[in-house]
């Protein structure tokens, strides 16, 4: 991390000068008004209280922060975020880390007792830099809000404030908030979010609802500390049993804590599970008797709840009916916008992307960085992911509740099929697999071949390189903070050592004469929009940084000082070169597009200096 840059700070480098009107109470105008602190809400707010000049506030109806239980299951993909975030290390230290997953099926010789029929590395090989790790809920949102805390807005959510309803107006959102008093609180806000969960009033306010099947399934789900005899204890275990049903179990936090997924009955249209006075009891006697011949002695439950859960899909995340051409206001993220099972661990991890996915797109658009039609893309790029979740939750959780087949031909599932379908669908569980389709924000494929391995569309995926100035061996991903910048990644040619008459150093004139200034402030450090980040193929002991372009070590700040973190060489100790991971035309090089929430946006090749500036063009305001 970079700080100083302003003048010598001593203390945490994590706390950030405070924005002159930054706490305090809730005011009566806001930028952003977030509903709901949630996983989706905190990653918003977390992104948001990064600008000091963007009022944002959030509230929640609860009296104060989540203490235990809900979702639990950490992507690599949303490890990915977490680095962005600052917090990731936090969260490895913390957490159960999934390695192997073992299956479980009846005996054969007595269908009574259960088998281990296949285990399997998690996560394959090179897929992501980070595992995929299980923490609570909870501490996931510890960890927000305090960068939120810490932040330029110092910002703390408003407990215990309830939203009522909204009013859209032309120049922005009136709010009607209920306190836990009783009294009514009045806010004006320019944007709303409603990040408030599966029965999201924001949602019900536009006048939208989740589409799809209208039964719920129940789940009963415990977090319990347990002394058994059950070898795969600190495995995550699929365990399909002949007659009792299946249950999923998940190691946690800890090295002691477990959680077991019961999956109960399908409920009818309307009805609520708690209707049905299911006790823990229930649950613990079904994981025992799914378990046998292993004793499952729980000593404390920590946690546990049964929910009901349909899977459902919002027709739109904002307050644009189709057919109408306007600009949103209002958003719809999280749950609030996608229900699912719990099975494929989802739930908190595509509701973070959401919201990451709309953070830098409101920053934008607050900073007159972007004209208020980026934040069309929201509903076009986030809507189309969560109905993919959907299909795919709906195959999957049909899948673990079907009855175990019992003649080959025969109805119902092979518990080998599902092995092999969590295998297969081991990249999209893993949160890597989103795509956007090309758009404004992402382009097309005609040069895709200069960079195979950073597929458009796709989250940036990070290697091992070298930095130039200090030898720091780090992943390439690590440079991508959440901090709302574009990354322009140059990769140069064979050879190409940033001399002045080389394809880099040109591209780096054309940035710094013609593309940067058109779209950044004046008075603003060169790579405060569009941060650009050089790859070249030597080794790094035989580059001179002295002879690196200016742009690769701009003057930055109050005092003018330079940055050194732009250039990078590939790790050739480790022998993972980038330009080899990430099939780089070695012989042309190339220029990576990055979006501020890590996707590629285009590849294209070093010379095409009108490209990018078209590209970013299409979306930017321009400043000149
Ligand atoms: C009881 C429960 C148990 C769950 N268990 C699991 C699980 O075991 N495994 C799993 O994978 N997933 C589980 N989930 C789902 C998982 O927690 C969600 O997928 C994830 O939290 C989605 O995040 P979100 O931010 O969209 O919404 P949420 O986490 O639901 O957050 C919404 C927030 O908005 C607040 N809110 C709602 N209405 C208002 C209002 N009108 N005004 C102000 N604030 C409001 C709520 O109090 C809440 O804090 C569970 C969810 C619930 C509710």
């Amino acid at each position: 991390m970079q700080f100083h840059l302003d003048g010598f700070r001593p203390g945490d480098p994590d706390l950030r000068e405070a924005a002159p009107n930054a706490g305090g109470p809730l005011p009566a105008e806001v930028d952003v008004l977030i509903v709901g602190c949630g996983p989706a809400g905190l990653t918003l707010a977390a992104q948001l209280s990064a600008f000091p000049e963007i009022v944002t506030r959030i509230v929640e109806q609860k009296p104060g922060p989540l203490q235990l239980g809900q979702a639990d299951g950490i992507a690599c993909r949303t490890m990915e975020m977490f680095q962005a975030f600052g917090f990731r290390e936090r969260v490895e230290r913390e957490a159960y880390w999934v390695n192997e997953t073992s299956f479980w099926k009846p005996d054969g010789a007595d269908a009574s007792r259960t088998v281990r029929h296949g285990r399997i590395q998690d996560v394959e090989d090179g897929l992501a830099p980070y595992p995929h790790v299980i923490l609570n809920q909870a501490r996931v949102h510890d960890f927000y809000l305090d960068i939120m805390r810490r932040s330029a807005r110092r910002l703390v959510p408003d407990y215990g404030l309830k939203l009522m309803g909204l009013q859209i107006g032309g120049d922005g959102v009136a709010v009607r908030l209920e306190g836990a008093d009783g009294a009514e609180v009045g806010v004006k806000a320019r944007y709303v979010v409603g990040c408030d969960g599966a029965r999201s009033a924001v949602r019900q306010a536009l006048g939208l609802s989740l589409q799809g099947d209208s039964a719920n399934q129940a789940w009963g789900v415990m977090d319990v500390l347990a002394v058994t005899d059950f070898p795969d204890i600190r495995l995550k275990a699929l365990i399909q049993s002949a007659g009792e049903g299946s249950i999923v179990l998940i190691p946690r936090e800890g090295g002691h804590l477990v959680r077991v997924y019961v999956e109960l009955d399908k409920l009818k249209a309307d009805e609520r599970v708690a209707a049905r006075n299911i006790t823990v009891e229930r649950l613990i006697g079904a994981a025992q008797r799914i378990l046998r011949p292993y004793a499952f002695e729980v000593k404390e439950v920590a946690w546990w709840s049964v929910y009901e859960i349909g899977q459902r899909l919002c027709p739109r995340f904002d307050d644009v009916p189709d057919g109408e051409d306007r600009d949103p206001r209002v958003f719809i993220a999280g749950d609030a916008c996608h229900t699912h099972s719990p099975k494929a661990g989802q739930g908190m991890n595509v509701s973070m992307q959401d919201a990451f996915n709309l953070g830098w797109k409101l920053a934008s658009v607050l900073r007159g960085r972007a004209a208020p039609a980026l934040l069309r893309s929201y509903t076009a790029e986030r809507q189309a992911v969560a109905r993919e979740l959907i299909e795919f939750d709906r195959e999957w959780a049909a899948m673990l509740s079907a009855p175990l087949r019992k003649e080959p031909g025969g109805p119902g599932v092979d518990p080998s099929e599902v092995q092999e379908y969590f295998v297969r669908h081991g990249r999209y569980t893993a949160g890597t697999a989103t795509r956007y389709a090309p758009s404004a924000l992402t382009g097309t494929g005609e040069h895709q071949a200069l960079a195979q391995g950073f597929p458009i569309g796709m989250r940036f995926h990070g290697a091992p390189v070298i930095r130039l100035a200090d030898a720091k061996p780090m992943l390439l991903g690590e440079a991508l903070e959440a901090d709302g910048r574009w990354r322009l990644f140059a990769f140069a040619g064979r050879g190409d050592d940033g001399g002045p008459e080389g394809g880099l150093a040109t591209l780096c004139r054309a940035l710094s004469d013609d593309v940067l200034p058109r779209f950044t402030p004046a008075g603003d450090d060169i790579d405060s929009v569009i941060d650009v980040r050089a790859v070249f193929q030597h080794g790094h002991r035989d580059l001179a940084l002295g002879a690196l372009p200016p742009l690769l070590l701009p003057a930055k700040g109050r005092l003018g000082l330079r940055d050194y973190e732009k250039a990078f060489c590939p790790d050739l100790k480790a022998g993972a070169d980038i330009f080899d991971l990430r099939g780089i035309d070695r012989a042309r090089g190339c220029v990576v597009v990055v979006r501020p929430d890590q996707y590629v946006a285009h590849v294209l090749p070093l010379q095409a200096h009108g490209a990018l500036r078209d590209f970013f063009g299409g979306f930017m305001r321009s400043v000149a």
